[in-house]
């Protein structure tokens, strides 16, 4: 037997056990006779003595140990003398009596503490040994719990997990494919799925009537923080549901995971916002609503007074930051900086405090007089002790994005955005095209297959761009974590959707033929959601990046650094494929 107990588990009651540990060391102190080694597994930390007086060529033994070594110990359980209350296991240790060395290490090229000393880059190329660290295994075992939970939640609400491929072909809606060449097929592709949109639908034709897959998707985009080529979701799909059905099914779950896994009980109905309103009051289709801070727009306020670059602007919006009037030059000369960067790409920013009098100095005094002012404020809604921070534009959406940015800095600077706080929401009602200047057409906003408001359907025909779509996103500070739709179950509506988007007929037919011949078999109305699972952890976990929480990530060039990959392949294996590479030069 290896053990007989973990690291993790033994208290003063076992005080006079005779036990058998294995694990990592962690740390060997010597101090006088004595040699103390803390011994790590995945359960904790227990403090083991070697004792000169009692065996001195084993204390010989422990002196050289090395730190990650993999050690089996058997001892006795004492009471400390001095207790560790900062320890699960402080009230004990183990006086050892064997010691036998399973496996040497090498000196590990970081240090495997709470607050690691390596690097990045570092971390990733031994990922195995980052994850022997106590908070990111902690972020892993938060994972299991929440997809142990996630399959409870469903499973009580009827859903099969299903699984669906993997290689699947590739569709041009969405973002770039990764592509797998087949060999059996020369000259053909698979693609990895970006989601398993059409299959889920598919299996609502078979009456399969509630679906889930915890299941990876692929997306060849660039990366940013919340963002990796593979991903998981938590994919669901329900037959016979209206968008009320699905948001009430999925607000459950959501309600589910923060009761079982954060302890927090969420009252009330999570309020659903128009996406109209989403983008007015916070120019953010996914708006942190821990704060208010809303956006009020100024164009009756601040137009003709004579100041040019308000006079000529196509939006102008304020926030009142509450309190913050006390901020010095300084601070506001770093928040136009801030608006400026090229992220952002804002012109300038103005402010305006409301002094303790009740007078308003702004930065464009020489156009605006105390009267002026004094409307602002009351526009504002602003008191004595607040700043007015003021943006415009040329272009509405744009500048509003602009100010959501400004708005999202100012609530972190205020301390507004507290990550043990949570505030949720539905967005609903999003546009169902977006035009894009890339492609010179319009694009589905969620995707082709979500079926557009009833009563908007007209529009169809005379205003596609005007068409609102019965999707839904979940939000959560600030934080889009699951996005689904009520969907097109009429072959003939599908078709014209794909007209709208600029496919011809056989274009349609030849990418989602299969889809169009299906929903001539009786296909039921449907509806569903994706849940971003690595996102659900982060926000869980208050990570500030998604690769976190994920065991084997890859950075931002979308590289495995540890497995050193995507890599070059064999030219038997490109000549198998029958493929021949034309690389451009760099
Ligand atoms: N398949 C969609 C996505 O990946 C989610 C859904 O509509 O269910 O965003």
């Amino acid at each position: 037997m290896y053990r007989t107990h973990t690291c993790g588990e033994l208290r003063k009651n076992d005080v006079g056990a005779s036990v058998t540990l294995a694990g990592w060391v962690q740390r060997v102190r010597k101090m006088g006779g004595m040699t103390f080694v803390d011994l790590r597994d995945r359960y904790g930390i227990t403090q083991i003595v070697f004792n000169n007086e009692s065996d001195a060529t084993l204390n010989e033994v422990a002196n050289h140990l090395g730190r990650e070594y993999v050690i089996q110990i058997t001892g006795k359980v004492e009471e400390r003398q001095s207790k560790n209350p900062h320890m699960d296991t402080g009230d004990i240790e183990i006086i050892a009596d064997s010691l036998k060395v399973l496996n040497p290490s090498e000196v590990p090229p970081f240090t495997i503490e709470d607050n690691s000393d390596g690097g990045d880059d570092l971390r990733m190329k031994y990922r195995y040994l980052d994850l022997r660290r106590t908070p990111v295994r902690q972020n892993i075992e938060l994972r299991h719990r929440m997809t142990m939970e996630v399959r409870r939640y469903l499973d009580s609400k009827g859903f099969l997990e299903i699984e669906t491929p993997m290689l699947v072909g590739s569709t041009p809606e969405g973002a770039r494919d990764f592509v797998v060449p087949s060999r059996m097929n020369p000259g053909q592709f698979y693609a990895l799925p970006q989601s398993p949109q059409t299959l889920k639908q598919l299996l609502m034709v078979s009456g399969m009537d509630r679906y889930f897959q915890i299941v990876k998707c692929f997306r060849d985009e660039d990366l940013r923080a919340d963002r990796q080529p593979e991903f998981t979701q938590i994919d669901c799909e329900m037959s016979f549901v209206t968008q009320d059905d699905v948001t009430d099914t999925f607000e459950g779950m959501a309600k589910h995971l923060f009761r079982e896994i954060r302890g927090v009980e969420l009252e009330g109905d999570f309020p659903k916002m128009s996406w109209a309103d989403a983008m007015k009051y916070y120019g953010s289709d996914k708006p942190d609503t821990r704060f208010d801070m809303k956006f009020v727009e100024l164009m009756d306020v601040m137009k003709g007074h004579g100041f040019g670059v308000f006079d000529n602007a196509a939006y102008i919006g304020g926030i009142n930051a509450k309190g913050a009037a006390t901020y010095t030059r300084k601070q506001l000369d770093a928040l136009t900086e801030f608006v400026k960067r090229p992220q952002i790409g804002a012109k300038g920013l103005v402010y305006a405090r409301v002094e303790e009098d009740g007078n308003v100095k702004s930065s464009v005094d020489k156009f605006y007089d105390q009267a002026a002012l004094q409307k602002l404020k009351e526009a504002m809604n602003a008191e004595p002790g607040d700043l007015i921070l003021i943006m415009s534009g040329d272009d509405v959406m744009k500048t509003r994005k602009q100010l959501s940015e400004l708005r999202l800095e100012m609530g972190r600077q205020l301390g507004l955005r507290d990550k043990n706080k949570f505030s949720c929401l539905w967005v609903v009602d999003f546009p169902m095209f977006e035009w894009s200047e890339e492609e010179g057409r319009l694009m589905a906003m969620h995707h082709p297959f979500t079926h557009p408001k009833d009563e908007d359907i007209p529009l169809l025909d005379t205003d596609p761009a005007a068409v609102r779509a019965d999707a839904y996103d979940m939000v959560i500070n600030g934080v889009e974590v699951g996005g689904g739709s009520i969907r097109i179950h009429d072959a003939d509506l599908q078709q014209k959707m794909f007209e709208i988007l600029g496919f011809t007929p056989e274009k349609a037919k030849e990418q989602f033929g299969f889809l169009m011949n299906a929903f001539k078999y009786g296909a039921p109305p449907h509806g569903g959601l994706a849940y971003g699972l690595d996102r659900w952890v982060s926000l869980f976990a208050g990570l500030d990046s998604i690769r976190d929480c994920i065991a084997f990530p890859k950075n931002n060039s979308g590289r495995d650094v540890m497995l050193d990959a995507p890599a070059p392949i064999d030219d038997h294996q490109l000549d198998e494929l029958q493929i021949k590479l034309d690389l451009k030069e760099k």
